[in-house]
């Protein structure tokens, strides 16, 4: 088995693997997608030179990969006696792993797996660490070896490059919700503030006194979020605004139509949640760039029923055509996001 194992929202395996399987083969890559709907993950498999492939699909740039992982066996029949045994012969030869992970896949099915993965990594861990399979101590440097159960007697086997994988278990972060804010919205700016920019960005681009727009904005999740760090907002809706935006005090909010609000002068930031077509979205977002409106953005794309991936890649296609100038694009399905992707550009 070489390839790689990708883990994704349950219901976006075929977006998955049309994303894998076009990015591969725009690298040179022969293989194929292997996906079942709802199951949380996808393997690219058939592939000659898997760490290249890996290399040439960096997780950063996956848009509907949560985690990306080299797949190196697959254990579909352990004893449920001794899950270790396998394992273990299952790694002879592939050097020393950092850290280990038991993992299940966030589906429906994989979620009842939460109690045995937890009991088999306490178990794993010593056992490897015995052998000398893994760091005695967690060791970042090294390649993470993580075992996606499937089921109680079969597992994937894959290991992480730490710097080209999601820091998280299960490729989910854990964010906590804030009593105060005005909707649950707010953790899916906060996650993408998180996962789309780096600390240091964080810290050079999102600094007090700075401004920004929200187009549609209410009840004001995303504002408030902006508001918190200091950054002054005008929070473009139609709709109300809930009490806890306005007492920010940094908050304006102006009645308009999104599409057609423009800022009296440029602006630092604009974020944009409103729910209409990704064409319709993404065409106003490069109008935004392409009049000099905003330095950065960050905007979701609600995705369609069907033909998810192909409407994706031409939304992001258009938006890069008619940006004006070339910017950084970044885009993921973050754990917040149902039906939609969030884009950083700047
Ligand atoms: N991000 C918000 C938050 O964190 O609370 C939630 C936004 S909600 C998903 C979408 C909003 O977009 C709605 O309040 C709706 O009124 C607004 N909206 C939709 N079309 C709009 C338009 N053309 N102009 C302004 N707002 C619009």
């Amino acid at each position: 088995t070489e390839g790689l194992l990708a883990y994704c929202r349950p219901g976006f395996e075929p977006e998955l693997a049309a994303e894998l399987g076009e990015r591969a083969a725009a690298a040179g890559f022969h293989g194929y997608a292997r996906a079942e709907r709802n199951t949380g993950y996808v393997q690219f498999l058939g592939v000659e030179d898997g760490a290249a492939l890996s290399r040439a699909l960096p997780w950063s740039t996956l848009i509907f990969a949560r985690q990306k992982l080299r797949l190196f066996a697959d254990l579909p029949d352990m004893d449920p006696k001794d899950r270790i045994a396998p394992i273990m012969d299952a790694l002879g030869g592939r050097g020393r792993h950092g850290e280990v992970w038991v993992e299940h896949p966030d589906s429906d099915e994989g979620k009842q797996l939460a109690g045995l993965a937890r009991a088999l990594g306490n178990a794993l861990r010593p056992a490897l660490r015995q052998r000398g399979l893994v760091t005695d101590k967690d060791d970042p440097r090294l390649p993470r070896l993580h075992v996606l159960m499937l089921a109680g007697n079969h597992a994937l086997l894959g290991s992480a490059d730490p710097k080209d994988a999601s820091p998280w278990p299960l490729g989910v972060p854990r964010l906590r919700a804030h009593a105060d804010a005005p909707s649950r919205s707010a953790l899916k700016l906060e996650e993408a503030l998180m996962c789309l920019l780096t600390d240091k960005e964080r810290e050079e681009f999102l600094k007090p006194g700075m401004n920004a727009a929200d187009l549609g904005a209410a009840p004001g999740g995303w504002s408030w979020v902006l508001a918190r760090r200091h950054i002054r907002v005008a929070a473009i809706d139609n709709g109300p605004l809930a009490q806890s935006a306005l007492d920010t005090g940094v908050i304006e909010h102006i009645r308009a139509d999104g599409f057609r609000w423009q800022p009296p002068k440029p602006l630092d930031w604009m974020v944009c949640d409103m729910v209409e077509s990704p064409a319709k979205v993404a065409d106003r977002m490069a109008t935004w760039f392409r009049e000099g409106w905003c330095k950065r953005a960050i905007f979701n794309l609600k995705l369609p029923m069907k033909k998810r991936w192909d409407e994706t890649r031409d939304c992001l296609q258009h938006f890069v055509d008619h940006a004006g100038r070339p910017l950084t694009l970044r885009a993921k399905q973050l754990y917040h996001d149902r039906e939609e992707i969030t884009v950083y550009a700047g």
